[in-house]
């Protein structure tokens, strides 16, 4: 049978939903993926054949019978392909392997002092490779390699200016792509961490979501109408550079008073320094925090405040059903939470402030690797269809 160009796409297109439908509801028979994709159940069981004979799908079992025979059910085959997926932090590198489910099935750290871009790269690279060694055998191997990294990353996968790494325009999607052939994901690690959450973590049923990730700096990653928000170029949430403060600190970005100057990680140790703490990090002041040091409670509620001031700009932006903050900053969430939570309470316009939950990370310190594996595996299962060609 002949197939013109469209019909090819359509047929592309219906694959790719079978397969998201099974990926998300699984078990699922196959009456039930026509039902919720409004597919016929001819083209239903000729794509599931196809996807069973690809190995990305296997039948298991039988589900519920509302009388008649038992149905088939599909399960997605979650070890047919593994992602590679990393989080290029500051002084860290933190890797993961995951199947096609994001179960994560190893994973490793790198801590460096040095922010040159040939070392920590050679470290980058080291990290893929141990944990590509560590991948067990499977139909389709190595499906994707993403890297999320604290800077404005452009739609092609170049560094263009991470400020606390001293980057300046890195091609890293270029670079990988050179040493592994496989399909490559560069993005921002706030939009990654957005994203994770998204798929995996606190925000898998809200379709609307900021995710502020507070580390020595603040990105913003935004889930708008269920989807990610990036927008022209993929320089959207730079919103750690909003002005909070017209006449206040100078910005490295030329800026006065940005946000991030004030509720940053740099900043709680630049005040915890200023008040006497010696090589002071988030860790040793919530420790103090804990043990009762009102210093060190009044330094991280006043850094939650100061969070809370940017959290009620965003809500009155967006009238988001989630806020969500992660990263290192997680850490005091003890302090900083009720502190965001008063501001917003004070500044927020009532309608907004209703709508708004406030929640911290489920990922915790994966929310960023987690969604660069949600993009591996969206990538690889939109693309597993192409070496089928119109015949
Ligand atoms: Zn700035």
């Amino acid at each position: 049978m002949s197939q013109t160009w469209n019909q090819h796409v359509v047929k592309k297109e219906n694959k790719a939903l079978v397969l998201e439908t099974i990926q998300e509801k699984a078990p699922i028979s196959r009456a039930s993926i026509a039902q919720v994709t409004g597919l016929n159940k001819g083209t239903v069981s000729s794509l599931v054949s196809e996807l069973i004979d690809e190995k990305l799908i296997n039948e298991s079992g039988t589900g519920e019978s509302s009388g008649g025979r038992r149905p088939v059910m599909l399960l997605l085959n979650e070890r047919a392909g593994y992602t590679i997926s990393v989080d290029l932090g500051v002084k860290s590198i933190l890797g993961v392997l995951t199947d096609l489910r994001g179960n994560i099935i190893n994973e490793k750290r790198i801590r460096f002092q040095n922010d040159n871009v040939d070392e920590v790269l050679h470290l980058l690279y080291t990290l893929i490779s141990e944990l590509k060694l560590n991948a067990p055998t499977s139909e389709y191997g190595i499906v994707g390699i993403g890297v999320g990294v604290p800077g404005v990353v452009t739609t092609e996968g170049e560094i263009l200016l991470a400020p606390n790494l001293g980057w300046k325009k890195v091609p890293l999607r270029k670079m990988l792509a050179e040493h592994y052939q496989v399909p490559i994901t560069v993005e921002n690690e706030a939009n990654a961490g957005a994203y994770g959450e998204k798929v995996y973590g606190v925000g898998q049923f809200s379709t609307e979501l900021v995710y502020a990730s507070v580390s020595v700096g603040i990105g913003v990653g935004l889930i708008l109408d269920g989807k990610l928000y990036k927008g022209l170029r993929g320089f959207s949430g730079e919103l750690g550079h909003m002005t909070i403060e017209k006449d206040g600190v100078d910005c490295r970005c030329g800026n006065k008073g940005c946000w991030e100057l004030y509720a940053s990680e740099k900043a709680l140790i630049e005040q915890a320094e200023k008040k006497g703490y010696k090589a002071a990090s988030v860790e040793h002041i919530v420790e103090a925090a804990n043990n009762g040091e009102s210093k060190a409670i009044k330094l991280l509620e006043q850094l939650g405040d100061y969070l809370g001031v940017g959290i009620t700009n965003i809500i009155h932006i967006f009238n988001p059903e989630q806020v969500v903050v992660g990263n290192t900053l997680q850490l005091a969430e003890n302090y900083i939470m009720p502190a965001i939570e008063r501001r917003i309470e004070k500044n927020a316009i009532g309608f907004n402030k209703n709508d708004v939950q406030l929640n911290v990370a489920k990922l915790k310190k994966h929310s960023t690797v987690m969604g660069m594996a949600a993009f591996n595996i969206e990538k690889f299962f939109k693309s597993s269809e192409n070496e089928i060609m119109p015949n």
